[in-house]
């Protein structure tokens, strides 16, 4: 049995606060949002997280995005936005079907996402950006 909760969503097995929905995909509003208006974008079919996902799902599931976004920004009148897309436990995924966060940012808000930055040497950079590429 599919114990999956976005699986569940999207076959309407689960309640939700559904925004949109295509045959592909379905737009809810975060349960536990980080700030009003904060959404999820859910592929319909399952994919754990972005390794597995094919780039026809990918390239919809894009487009998509930048039509909710527009919405967004017009209804809630937003002062910015954050797309966000978690893999893996150290990346803070928690539900392990693949979906895109449309957080809306409003001024002053406590939304963090922060880093320190790291120094590489420029032979570091080069070895790094060769040894992706030859993976693609
Ligand atoms: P992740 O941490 O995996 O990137 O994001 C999972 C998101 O799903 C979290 O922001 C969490 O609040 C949200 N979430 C977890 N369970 C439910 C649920 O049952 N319904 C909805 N609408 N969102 C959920
Ligand atoms: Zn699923």
């Amino acid at each position: 049995m599919n114990e999956c909760i976005f699986c569940k969503i999207c076959a309407g097995e689960m309640e939700s606060n559904t925004i949109f929905e295509t045959n592909d995909f379905k737009v809810i509003l975060d349960k536990f949002p980080a700030a009003k208006g904060h959404a999820l974008i859910i592929p319909k079919e399952h994919f754990d997280d972005i390794y597995g996902m094919d780039s026809e799902t990918a390239g919809k599931l894009f487009a998509l995005a930048t039509v909710v976004a527009r919405s967004m920004k017009k209804v809630l009148n937003c002062d910015g936005l954050n797309v966000l897309q978690n893999n893996g436990e150290v990346a803070g995924q928690t539900v392990n079907h693949f979906h895109m966060h449309l957080i809306p940012r409003y001024k002053g808000d406590d939304f963090d996402f922060k880093w320190t930055t790291k120094k590489f040497s420029e032979e570091e950079f080069a070895s790094l950006s060769e040894m992706i590429a030859k993976e693609i």
